[in-house]
């Protein structure tokens, strides 16, 4: 496809690849071999524990075909490690990272050629661990399935660049200190959906969540990570995002963009960031956005509380979140050099150069 068609629009998460890889893990034998199958349904008990007691975790990333026609996963080994430290957290196995990467590639491999090769398409990888223990104990089950699945997907935000409202409930949380919200466990997806749902009621698009104890920190924004742009009284622009805590989960982007950030010449400061800082009539915040795998980078331009609202900056995507999309998107789409290593060619795949 040529630069500037208009690709038939995929959407998010709503169709799927050809092929799957599977692998079971029993307290006896450990890890089986991870095998590549067809897509189909898996066959469960009733009683598999992680339909009774949650014990499900699962990741996410991309696959990015490049115009010279190599097919490459973006940090595969962050979101491995990520999969071990939210395993541990739910006291499931730990999937050694080399299998979990090595799991991506194969399905990469194998569905090479339904990678979409359009404006902002790319290739999303679902890996996800379940425990399978018809059992209804309340312990740790002691059988697993891990498996991945793939997507060929739009930005998640089909809009493009265009600013979200946000909506900031009184109350309701993601995550607490000593909780589960650093791990990457469905478990916290399954307690974000009716405040999501109060979000969309009030016109908002997503949630934006505020720490637990004090109701007043900015953590997150839905699954994404939260980051804004603030000028100091000399006149220069810091991008801040809040500190990694047990309430926040460490995403890929997250990391990538501080690190992209630096590069650029930017102040990068991790710090607490008060929502009264963005709403304040003198706010010294210029920009806001939210970034994660699925949307990449995504501009704030207004927040909603069940008392007001209020633009950021002059509510439209500012221009560090601009630059720093672009920048990442480059890089994904193998249009710039990959100075930090992070693109993981699949090894065994090359398809047709894009003109
Ligand atoms: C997955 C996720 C993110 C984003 O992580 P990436 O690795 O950047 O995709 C942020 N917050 C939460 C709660 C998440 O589940």
């Amino acid at each position: 496809m040529s630069a500037g068609d208009d690709p038939a629009p995929l959407g998010f998460g709503n169709r799927f690849t050809s092929h799957m890889v599977v692998a079971r893990w029993t307290t006896e034998k450990g890890w089986g071999p991870a095998g590549l199958t067809g897509h189909r349904p898996l066959e469960l008990p009733p009683t598999a524990m992680a339909l009774h007691y949650g014990q499900a975790i699962f990741e996410g990333l991309k696959a990015y075909a490049a115009a010279d026609g190599t097919l490459a996963l973006f940090r595969p080994w962050f979101n491995a490690e990520r999969f071990a430290r939210s395993a541990a957290r739910l006291a499931m196995p730990e999937l050694p990272p080399q299998v979990f990467v090595a799991a991506c590639e194969t399905l990469a491999r194998a569905d090479a050629d339904e990678v979409p090769r359009g404006q902002g398409q790319s290739l999303y990888l679902r890996p996800f661990m379940i425990a399978v223990e018809p059992n209804l104990g309340v312990r740790p089950s002691r059988e697993y399935l891990f498996a991945v699945v793939a997507s060929p997907v739009d930005h998640f935000f089909a809009g493009g660049g265009e600013a979200i409202d946000v909506w900031c409930p009184d109350g309701l949380i993601r995550a607490a200190p000593g909780g589960t919200g650093a791990a990457k466990c469905a478990g916290n997806y399954a307690g974000s959906l009716a405040t999501k749902a109060e979000a969309l009621a009030n016109g908002c698009q997503e949630v934006l969540w505020l720490d637990a104890l004090e109701h007043r920190w900015i953590e997150e924004l839905g699954a994404m990570n939260f980051f804004c742009a603030v000028r100091t009284p000399d006149g220069e622009t810091q991008l801040v995002t809040p500190a990694l805590s047990d309430t926040i989960l460490a995403g890929n982007i997250r990391d990538s963009l501080l690190r992209l950030a630096a590069g650029l010449g930017h102040r990068v400061t991790e710090r607490p960031v008060a929502l009264a800082e963005l709403t304040a009539d003198d706010s010294r915040v210029t920009e806001a956005f939210a970034c994660g795998t699925a949307a990449s980078v995504v501009p704030i331009g207004v927040i909603r509380t069940p008392r007001g609202r209020t633009l950021v900056g002059d509510g439209r995507p500012g221009k560090l979140t601009a630059a720093l999309r672009d920048e990442l998107a480059a890089v994904q789409y193998g249009r710039q050099h990959d100075a930090h290593g992070w693109m993981h060619p699949v090894p065994g795949v090359s398809l047709a150069p894009s003109p």
